[in-house]
């Protein structure tokens, strides 16, 4: 098993530090242009120059980033993915090496170098990298994830609320880098704010396609920024809520939730900051030639915490909802300075038995919840 965890990192200075470190391509002011709407296409086979392009489409009722070889088949109006960009960088499964007894190994590079131009991905899912950066970037530097991240370029979009969104209240409703343009929908164009070099780069390679802002079109920008903003419909209060886990680590929630949990994973799996990942050796059928691969693991799983001689601190299924749910609100918070999550309603959106982190927060906090209005959405 080799569970990556953080040690006991100091915490990088802040985030911003950090993502600088690793944009490198980062190179002072940012800058606002506008692209027509109509000219997206255009500049879709521009961006083709610097990168396979990858975008949100509809697949089977949900949305998934994929390739896209036609740009009629992004969907930028989209709510949000099933799994967030997170497999980009942190694949489901790749192998990191492989072996030959007596010759030594060789670094698998397959995937590593493909460049990508993410398309329409919403500020959340860029916070969620800004977040994955401070675990890949710190005290274990993780050099696929380093590679991967400097190989693909993010394109953000603004987005609307929708009912599971609690974003704002994670404070990752907006994103100030990370990305190397970002498009805001102001109408008949997109506000183009430019977040680095290689954004600029773009830009310029579509020659005439973007044109100068004016005070209307910030205007525009400002009234539906404050429209956004009110759109929201969840809102918890993280405001102490470390200190609120750390007292209630005895509360009885814990072993409701476990009776209900299925140690399914999913919530793991599709959460963009979650990042835990299993370790092993596959060896060929009477060889000792291998590789390792690196495959996702969930702290719900039985396995997650079983140590060799057959030990497993979290043998119950409630003591790994809990485990999860400190992990992300108070264990992170104290190591890095903010919860890692971003609130952008997977977890609930996907578990099977209905587990609702605004629910379990807002009734550890002893906030009144409103079970049926919400069920009714689910
Ligand atoms: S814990 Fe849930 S809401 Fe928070 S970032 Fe992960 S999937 Fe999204
Ligand atoms: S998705 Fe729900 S049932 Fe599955 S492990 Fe997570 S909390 Fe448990």
């Amino acid at each position: 098993m080799g569970h990556h965890h953080p040690g006991s990192v100091s915490p990088l200075r802040t985030l911003t530090a950090a993502v600088r470190h690793h944009r490198d391509r980062n190179v002072g002011p940012v800058k606002t242009v506008k692209l027509p709407r109509r000219k997206l296409d255009f500049f879709a086979s521009v961006l083709q120059r610097f990168g396979e392009l990858h975008a949100p489409v509809a697949r089977n009722g949900h949305f998934v980033f994929q390739r896209v070889r036609r740009w009629s088949e992004a969907r930028l109006e989209y709510t949000r993915t099933e799994l967030p960009p997170k497999k980009y960088f942190l694949p489901p499964r790749e192998t990191l090496f492989r072996f030959t007894p007596g010759k030594g190994y060789v670094p698998e590079s397959e995937d590593l170098d493909r460049r990508i131009v993410l398309l329409g991905v919403h500020a959340c899912d860029i916070y969620s990298l800004n977040i994955l950066d401070l675990v890949f970037n710190g005290k274990y530097p993780d050099p696929y994830y380093q590679t991967r991240r400097r190989n693909i370029a993010l394109i953000g979009v603004d987005c609307i609320p929708d009912q599971r969104c609690f974003c704002r209240s994670m404070r990752a409703d907006t994103v100030e880098q990370g990305f190397d343009l970002f498009f805001y929908d102001i109408g008949d164009y997109y506000l183009t704010l430019v977040g680095t070099a290689l954004g600029d780069d773009m830009v310029l390679a579509a020659g005439e396609l973007f044109e100068s802002v004016t005070p209307d079109d910030v205007a525009e920008y400002k009234r539906r920024s404050q429209e956004r903003h009110q759109r929201f419909q969840l809102d918890v209060e993280i405001r102490d809520l470390p200190e609120i886990f750390e007292m209630e680590y005895g509360s009885e929630i814990w072993e409701e939730l476990g009776a209900k949990c299925l140690s399914c994973g999913s919530c793991s799996m599709v959460c963009p900051t979650c990042y835990c990942y299993d370790v092993a050796d596959e060896t060929q059928l009477g060889s000792t030639a291998g590789r390792r691969v690196r495959t996702w693991d969930s702290c719900l799983f039985a396995t997650h915490a079983a140590v060799a001689g057959g030990e497993n601190f979290r043998h119950s299924r409630a003591s790994r909802v809990k485990f999860r749910f400190y992990h992300k609100q108070r264990g992170f918070v104290a190591e890095y300075g903010r919860p890692s999550c971003v609130g952008c309603g997977r977890c609930s959106a996907v578990c099977p038995v209905g587990i609702d982190i605004i629910e379990v927060i807002n009734r550890l906090r002893g906030v009144e919840y409103a079970e049926t209005e919400h069920a009714a959405t689910r």
